[in-house]
């Protein structure tokens, strides 16, 4: 497979198509980026997500979007970039002077300097922040702040939108420092990433995580509110679901995953990106999200067990069936009873 196929590049800005959620599944509809992209430089091209590079300007507005990190600036890694700036004496990230943008930041990067800060935190937007870049970061702001009300932190972050025009010598300097620390790796070979991508928990999920197990003994609170983009659970109907497993093979981090035998269906809360796909290939409906979810579970990645089969020889065809604990038949078996038993019934009617 040729490198450029999934790493697609406009200088120092990377699409990882690989870890795109439209990679596995060409049915998945995210569109996060293109939403964001004001040069229309990200577009579907056969069903993937495709870098239209002489578009794309380079600004990584498009970065925190992604559930699953697929995008990145090669100079400015955002995981090093909270771990730095929790050990600077500053309270304030200034868009365009801190961080490329704003947009770089996801829930998980706002929450994880608030806690590793222990203090509130200030969200500085410039004269020359675009209005969907402050209407992003709010609304990632309010999602922080909900978890940080819910785990009783006491520290919260503020969006302040500063209307003065002497932030122009700053972006200039931070395009500077761009220029000096750019350096392009070239020499990424395809078939170790290509290991590297499959099954991918993001960065920014394993932070948020670490983030939350340094104040593990002082959360008052186990059982909270699930935080769309953040934290999330799911649930499987036994009777519903058929353990054809299409949930664990498409899930893109391994959030669900199957037992060896393939007898059962698990659960980590703390891989799950919420993304929505299980429940998109689950064809009989049988995946629920839940509105809580246990914190402990979810940052120290135990498993739960959803839906566990025991397999039975089918009466009729002795052919091996996932029992539930009703039917004595295989599923086909007990289609063909019915339709035989109402062909019976009309038969005698007439
Ligand atoms: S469990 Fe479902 S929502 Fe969570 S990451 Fe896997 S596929 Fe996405
Ligand atoms: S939950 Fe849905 S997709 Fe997953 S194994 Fe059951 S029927 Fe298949």
């Amino acid at each position: 497979m040729r490198e450029d196929v999934f790493l697609q590049r406009k200088d120092f800005f990377v699409l990882d198509a690989l870890r795109c959620l439209r990679h596995d599944n060409s049915q998945n509809q995210c569109s996060k980026c293109i939403n964001i992209c004001d040069f229309d430089a990200i577009v579907v091209f056969k069903k993937k997500i495709t870098l239209k590079s002489e578009l794309c300007t380079n600004c990584g507005e498009c970065i925190g979007s992604c559930p699953t990190e697929s995008l990145s600036l090669e100079s400015f890694d955002i995981t090093n970039f909270v771990l730095e700036f929790v050990q600077k004496d500053t309270n304030t990230v200034t868009d365009g002077l801190d961080i490329p943008t704003l947009a770089m930041l996801d829930v998980h990067h706002i929450v994880s300097m608030i806690i590793r800060k222990k203090s509130n935190l200030e969200f500085i937007a410039t004269s020359q922040t675009k209005e969907k870049i402050i209407k992003y970061i709010s609304d990632k702001i309010d999602t922080a702040n909900l978890f940080l009300e819910q785990i009783k932190s006491g520290y919260k972050a503020q969006l302040v939108v500063q209307s003065t025009s002497s932030d122009i010598k700053k972006r200039g300097l931070l395009k500077n420092i761009f220029s000096i620390t750019k350096d392009i790796k070239q020499d990424i070979n395809a078939s170790t990433h290509l290991k590297k991508a499959q099954k991918f928990v993001p960065p920014k999920v394993t932070l948020f995580k670490n983030s939350l197990k340094l104040i593990a003994d002082e959360l008052e609170v186990d059982t909270i509110n699930t935080v769309k983009g953040l934290i999330a659970n799911k649930k499987i109907d036994f009777q519903t679901c058929t353990n054809c497993g299409e949930c664990a093979h498409f899930c893109p981090t391994q959030a669900l995953f199957r037992t060896s035998d393939n007898d059962g269906i698990y659960f980590q809360s703390g891989k799950c990106i919420g993304c929505g796909v299980c429940k998109m290939v689950c064809e009989p409906n049988a995946i629920t999200s839940p509105s809580t979810v246990e914190l402990n579970r979810f940052m120290f990645d135990q498993a739960d067990l959803l839906v566990q089969y025991e397999y039975r020889p089918c009466v009729e065809c002795k052919t091996a069936f996932a029992y539930k604990g009703t039917s004595d038949l295989c599923d086909r078996c007990g289609t063909y009873k019915n339709d035989f038993e109402d062909m019976f019934t009309m038969a005698k009617d007439i």
